[in-house]
């Protein structure tokens, strides 16, 4: 039978932004890992955007070789214990393990967080040195999931790496985005350690586009450019009201709770102003991540979405999650108008009730408005998760560097931009998507970068 994780109790977890996954026991791994058929095509390889060798990791773990099971997993993946935790395997690897034929999937993410769960606690110093003989220089921008992924494997390969990032942290969305009770910031830590440990080098606080152009960066020597900036810009609903106090996006939200420890203030001069009742708008992970962080906070929260509890786009096992702490849902209903108070902050906020017709593009019913069925709900505090968009500020300041009308950034199908020696991967190209796609760019990216160094004159 599948292993059950350990999970903090629900109404415990509510009151602290400590780990809700407790992961699982030696014993628990062992019997997991026991249930793989070790398959001679292993499907589950095929649903792995990065390819970890599955099978191969968890028969190690058979044997009780953990350290060892957590190599074979890096061989393919440099952010494993951050993979074990957020990936969603429901619709990769594991989707595709045959024993969902006759039983439950292997629980490959489980099993990925307990090998890597090893090097914890561990010093980076742990971890073999590469050669600082290098093949040359590449500049990386962003230190999420995709510009981490490049960077450590180029420094693998053997070249000499810069990484930009503009925030103060480096880590992208796994630091300013994902909260502590998914992805404790001590795990993006040790991955970051282990990066830098290969030689890359992390500079924080700077923006490139303005800091530095592109252009600067080939003058100080770098072969080539890797473009990983993510999609962090917020979209809005359009609807009047949204410039009002105690409206925040969920970035600017997230930001301050996970980077700027907004709920210490005024030991942190990050105040949050987060009165009375909370709206979190949206249906997505990150709405979710938004109102299970207002209740941590203490606030009664309530996560408004237009559709059905069916159609929403997060993960089951985060909604699950939310519901057991005590969120709760006023589905199918479409906020139109948030009203202000007389000092000019929210203070309600004017919704029509939906209701489902056909599917539209996305393969979900589409929401459409119930006549004359407007209302007024008191909530003091608006936070809106309905999506992110790619960061525009390089392809603005960078003449040359087309992108599509969306935003994204066009690449062809070397990962290469329409500027010579620029490469671009990650939500920047695809629009918001996941760690590991993410992660699986940032892989190619590095061996395309290989590819064009080596290709390129006086190589
Ligand atoms: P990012 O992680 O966005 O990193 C881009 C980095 O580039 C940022 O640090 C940014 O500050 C930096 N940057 C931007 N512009 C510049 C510049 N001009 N100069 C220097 N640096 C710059 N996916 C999952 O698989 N599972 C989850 O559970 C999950 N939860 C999520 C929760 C939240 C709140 C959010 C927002 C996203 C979540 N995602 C999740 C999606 C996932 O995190 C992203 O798809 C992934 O992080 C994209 O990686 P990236 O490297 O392309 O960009
Ligand atoms: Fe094991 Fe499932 Fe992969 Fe087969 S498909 S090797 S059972 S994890």
């Amino acid at each position: 039978m599948r292993q059950k994780v350990r999970q903090q109790a629900a109404a415990e977890r509510r009151k602290n932004f400590n780990q809700v996954s407790l992961g699982l026991s030696d014993e628990q791994a062992r019997a997991e890992a026991k249930r793989c058929l070790q398959c001679k095509e292993a499907k589950c390889i095929a649903g792995c955007p990065v390819g970890i060798d599955i099978p191969a990791f968890i028969a190690l773990i058979v044997q009780g070789k953990r350290k060892e099971a957590l190599a074979k997993i890096k061989e393919k993946n440099n952010l494993p214990a951050v993979c074990g935790r957020v990936c969603p395997q429901e619709d990769q690897c594991e989707k595709t393990c045959i024993l969902n034929k006759k039983d439950a999937p292997i629980n490959i993410g489980a099993l990925e967080r307990y090998a890597a769960d090893y090097e914890l606690n561990r010093p980076a110093s742990e971890h073999r040195a590469l050669s600082t003989k290098y093949r040359g220089k590449v500049a990386v921008v962003g230190s999420g999931p995709a510009g981490l992924t490049a960077a450590a494997d180029l420094a693998k390969i053997g070249y000499q790496v810069l990484l930009f990032e503009s925030l103060h942290i480096a880590g992208g969305v796994l630091s300013y985005g994902i909260p502590e009770f998914r992805l404790p910031k001590a795990i993006v830590k040790t991955e970051l350690d282990y990066i830098r440990h290969l030689g890359v080098d992390i500079q924080v606080d700077v923006l490139i586009g303005c800091t530095f152009s592109l252009d600067d960066l080939f003058n100080q020597g770098a072969q080539a450019i890797f473009l990983a900036v993510g999609a962090g810009l917020p979209q809005f609903l359009g609807i009047p009201g949204e410039n009002l106090g105690r409206v925040y996006s969920a970035n600017e939200f997230l930001t301050r709770i996970n980077l700027m420890k907004a709920y210490f203030f005024p030991e942190y001069a990050t105040p949050l102003d987060i009165a009375g009742k909370v709206a979190v708008i949206g249906g997505g992970n990150v709405a979710f991540d938004c109102a299970r962080c207002a209740l941590r906070l203490g606030k009664d929260t309530e996560l408004i979405y237009r559709r059905t509890e069916k159609e929403m786009p997060a993960r089951g096992e985060e909604i699950e999650n939310a519901k057991a702490e005590g969120i709760k849902f006023r589905l199918l209903t479409q906020p139109i108008k948030i009203l202000s108070d007389e000092k000019g902050s929210a203070f309600a906020l004017e919704c029509i009730k939906m209701e489902l017709a056909e599917p539209d593009s996305s393969g979900r019913r589409r929401p459409i408005a119930v006549k004359g069925s407007n209302f007024k709900l008191g909530v003091d505090t608006i936070i809106i998760a309905v999506g992110q968009s790619p960061n525009p500020l390089i392809s603005r300041h960078t003449p040359g560097l087309v992108d599509n009308p969306d935003g994204t950034i066009r690449v062809d199908e070397h990962l290469m931009t329409s500027r010579r020696g620029v490469f671009a991967g990650g939500d920047i190209i695809t629009g918001a998507d996941t760690v590991i796609s993410a992660m699986g760019a940032g892989k190619r990216a590095a061996m395309e970068i290989d590819q064009y160094i080596k290709g390129s004159p006086g190589n």
